[in-house]
């Protein structure tokens, strides 16, 4: 017997190999029915997985983020399925979840935006199947050979360049298509419902190293209903219709130069724009009693450090270095008003500031 925690603290003894869907059964029915995955002790597990160790045990269902992760890691895969049952000469390579989405990048084949609606098309065929989606462990060197013999060289590459202590693998499989996957992953196909759609195609390279065979990516998004589906694509036509770099050009308030990127270039209206907005942002600043101070745009990375932005950011902050010594463009304001605050403030009298 092995003892879960669930996440209200109750505490459950069961059997050691049970699965997560029979757990979760236990709690109630309906749970079972919306069982995405199940975490134990924050790993993440199919609910078809046997579980062999008692700890911490939560059920993810839609509510959760990783829920719609597992959702769209599904997604791609049921595309790869539709791709190589389209195209014979795909080579399946990797198809990762990604910010509001997925994609699924293929070798050997060339597919234009206009065929998307046919991949759609089938990638329904397969959710309406319903297919079993299930995980098999495979020993290292046998699951090399089984995808050499399959003719898919990029899973061979993937499993060659596993670390050595790395003796088996898991291998998922879903009607005629096989995968090489960590999972989870939903448990039938026919979850992944309708609320998915392909957005775009691109090219890419395996590996990302442009020395290495072209590919081709397919990009998507799934949500768990079609009114989040729907949401999303009027959130990006509104955000379209919105964007600043379109309205600057086409009300002529500014524009961006590669000589500058992200920095702006303002023209006669933008820049009354801008003024009119400080002056009446100073008219309200002055109307509560606050005062203005300037701070340097450029400060020593000891600063940044010490402010904790070094540590956090540090990827994001533009930096240059000058007589040997770091400096960035504040990201923030507030460690130059620190210093100015410190430089006279002898008590907390003097307060508000
Ligand atoms: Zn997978």
């Amino acid at each position: 017997m092995i003892e879960l925690v669930l996440p209200d603290g109750a505490k459950m003894s069961v059997e050691s190999g049970i699965r997560g869907v029979d757990v979760a059964s236990k709690i109630s029915e309906g749970l079972a029915k919306k069982a995405v995955a199940v975490k134990v002790n924050d790993t993440l597990m199919d609910i078809t997985t046997p579980i062999t160790t008692g700890g911490t045990f939560s059920i993810i269902t839609d509510r959760n983020p990783e829920g719609l992760e597992i959702l769209r890691h599904t997604a791609a895969h049921v595309l790869a399925q539709a791709v190589e049952s389209l195209y014979p000469n795909a080579k399946a390579t990797i198809g990762p979840v990604i910010e509001n989405g997925f994609y699924y990048d293929f070798a050997g084949i060339i597919i234009k935006e206009d065929e998307l609606p046919k991949i759609e098309a089938k990638m329904a065929e397969i959710v309406a199947a319903d297919y079993p989606i299930s995980r098999q462990m495979m020993a290292r060197d046998e699951a090399e050979r089984f995808f050499a013999e399959r003719g898919e060289p990029y899973k061979v590459e993937i499993i060659r360049d596993m670390p050595e202590d790395v003796k088996e693998v898991s291998i998922y499989t879903q009607g005629d298509y096989v995968e090489l996957c960590r999972g989870p992953h939903l448990p039938r196909t026919g979850m992944l419902g309708k609320a998915f759609k392909l957005t775009k195609v691109s090219a890419a390279y395996w590996r990302g190293d442009a020395t290495k065979e072209s590919l081709q990516r397919v990009y998507g998004t799934a949500f768990f209903n079609e009114k989040e589906l729907k949401n999303y694509f009027t959130m990006l036509e509104e955000a379209e219709r919105r964007d600043h770099r379109k309205l600057g050009k086409e009300m002529d308030l500014y524009h961006f130069e590669e000589f500058a990127p992200g920095d702006v270039f303002w023209h006669p209206r933008g820049w009354t724009l801008f003024q009119t907005l400080i002056d009446y942002m100073r008219k309200r600043q002055k109307a509560f009693g606050y005062v203005e101070i300037n701070t340097p745009q450029l400060m020593n990375r000891v600063l940044w450090e010490t402010s904790g932005h070094w540590d956090w950011y540090q990827e994001n902050m533009f930096t240059t270095t000058v007589e040997e010594k770091a400096f960035a463009l504040k990201p923030m304001n507030c460690p130059g008003g620190v210093l100015v605050f410190k430089h006279g403030l002898t008590s907390y009298r003097d307060l508000p500031q």
